[in-house]
């Protein structure tokens, strides 16, 4: 039976990394008709921050991922949020106690701290020193004793089985093996306010929970010997596990890191620029995985189908935000009209061009103002600048634009174009085509020398849509008035 989980710390929002985390294990799930669990790690009380959770459930159900299991469906392992198992992992710690696998630390922080000081400056690894190395069983209960009446608070530490070697078959990476003496020493399992730590819950949820296989990320490398350690100590069967490769910023070259402003990294950021869900899904996908052949724009279903987890990359992804745009593009292209205008009608409106409950006219003309240029924009929030001048008159004409209009034949043609339209009684597309045609036919100057000075003239910039559409937008009086600004 498949199951896997994401299991985020709601320490903050959906950052891309974890979406990726999180669209791998649904990928396998759904592809070998296994459940996607989701599960909140919140023992970290001090890190978690208010909202974590639903802004992570929220991104995630945003990119279109459904789970089977999780905190707010229920299921038949819960509960489903760490911070309500807390009982589960006591009573499993003192079973660990008991049989003498784990022992009470009385060390306090500033031993702790200079220990560390001592080891740096032998130049050893800082590691945790056993504090009871040589006493007797009497001596240690006795030394604990002392501690406690000083009122010490304990942390429960595993005793690590220092001479053995810990190895298992990583999806992604092949065979690797840690030497249990090279990992730091007895680590904690429940720390002095009495949660487990990471290494200790996350054991003990994956076998209560009957996860089959982890995908997460290669940071987590170093936590695999630590946890096999803890399932061996049980007597439980380990799952498989895949450790995805990072990522790379491609802009910097260095390992993508939160703090890193050169890109955005956060779903919720995407989503406010108007992106695509199921680009960002398509993107997401890329990033360490690949299908075979050369396509990269797939759906979701397809995705599914054909989503095969030896083909996740040993090296490391390459986080592109410009590729990412031209994925995104892709399904701006394809997008229906009405999906379009549901997303950049609220950027229109946020930029304060459109008020906030349009007339029905303004709607109609909003509508086609976005539909013109719907396969112009990446992300529907670059609908703004590019129609600033369909709400602010004129923008600054640039050097270049100005040199165009100095050709010979620029102001004749703007002449005849005004003077043409002049005597249409409405603008609309065809008329308009048929005049810049007219104007070709009697003047015989075509092509770029015919199309640029209009397109300068009404708009002020050298790019854009379709120029009849564009002008039939920007509307009679306006066309008329730039016009005459420009040929005077
Ligand atoms: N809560 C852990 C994290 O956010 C999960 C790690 C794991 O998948 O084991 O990194």
């Amino acid at each position: 039976n498949i199951r896997v989980r994401y299991a985020p710390s709601p320490t903050g929002h959906l950052h891309i990394g974890n979406a990726r985390t999180a669209l791998f294990n649904y990928l396998f799930a759904r592809h070998n008709k296994g459940k996607f669990i989701i599960r909140i790690e919140d023992t970290d009380t001090k890190r978690n921050i208010t909202g974590g959770e639903e802004s992570q459930l929220d991104n995630l159900k945003w990119l279109g991922l459904d789970w089977d299991e999780g905190p707010d469906v229920g299921g038949d392992f819960g509960p489903y949020r760490q911070s309500e198992r807390k009982d589960i992992y006591v009573k499993l710690i003192q079973q660990l106690l008991d049989e003498g696998l784990a022992y009470k630390s009385y060390r306090t922080e500033d031993e702790l701290e200079s220990d560390r000081e001592a080891q740096k400056a032998r130049k050893e690894m800082p590691h945790y020193a056993y504090e009871y190395a040589g006493m007797s069983d009497d001596q240690i209960a006795k030394a604990q004793a002392d501690a406690q009446a000083k009122g010490i608070e304990p942390v429960v530490r595993f005793r690590v089985p220092q001479e053995k070697t810990y190895t298992w078959k990583d999806i992604v990476k092949g065979e690797i093996s840690f030497a249990a003496d090279t990992i730091g020493g007895d680590f904690v399992i429940q720390k002095r306010d009495g949660m487990p730590t990471y290494n200790f819950a996350v054991v003990v949820d994956d076998h209560l929970m009957k996860i089959s296989h982890v995908f997460r990320g290669d940071d987590h490398v170093a936590n695999t010997p630590k946890q096999l350690m803890i399932y061996e100590a049980f007597g439980w069967d380990a799952p498989q596990f895949g450790h995805m490769s990072l990522i790379i910023n491609t802009e910097t070259g260095k390992k993508l890191s939160k703090r890193d402003e050169s890109v955005l990294q956060f779903i919720e950021q995407y989503r406010e620029l108007g992106y695509l869900p199921d680009a960002m899904l398509n993107f997401i996908v890329l990033l360490g995985w690949s299908p075979v052949g050369e396509d990269e724009i797939f759906t979701r279903q397809e995705f599914i189908k054909m989503y095969d987890e030896t083909r996740l990359s040993k090296s490391p992804a390459s986080f592109d935000g410009k590729k990412l745009e031209w994925v995104n593009n892709q399904y701006m292209k394809n997008a229906d009209e009405d999906a379009v205008f549901d997303l950049a009608m609220p950027q229109l409106i946020e930029a304060g061009y459109i008020e906030k409950q349009p007339d029905a006219k303004t709607l109609e003309w909003a509508r086609k103002l976005i539909s013109i240029f719907k396969r112009e924009i990446s992300y529907a929030h670059e609908i703004v600048p590019l129609t600033k001048p369909f709400f602010h008159g004129p923008a600054e004409i640039d050097d270049e634009a100005k040199e165009e209009l100095q050709a010979d034949t620029a102001l004749t043609v703007l002449q005849e174009f005004r003077d043409r339209i002049k005597k249409l009684d409405y603008l609309n597309t065809v008329q308009i085509l048929k005049t810049i045609k007219s104007i070709q036919k009697d003047t015989k100057i075509k092509g770029r020398k015919l199309w640029m000075p209009i397109r300068i003239a009404v708009t002020h910039e050298m790019h854009g849509p379709e120029l009849p559409e564009s002008i039939e937008i920007i509307g009679y009086e306006k066309t008329l008035q730039n016009l005459n600004e420009m040929i005077e």
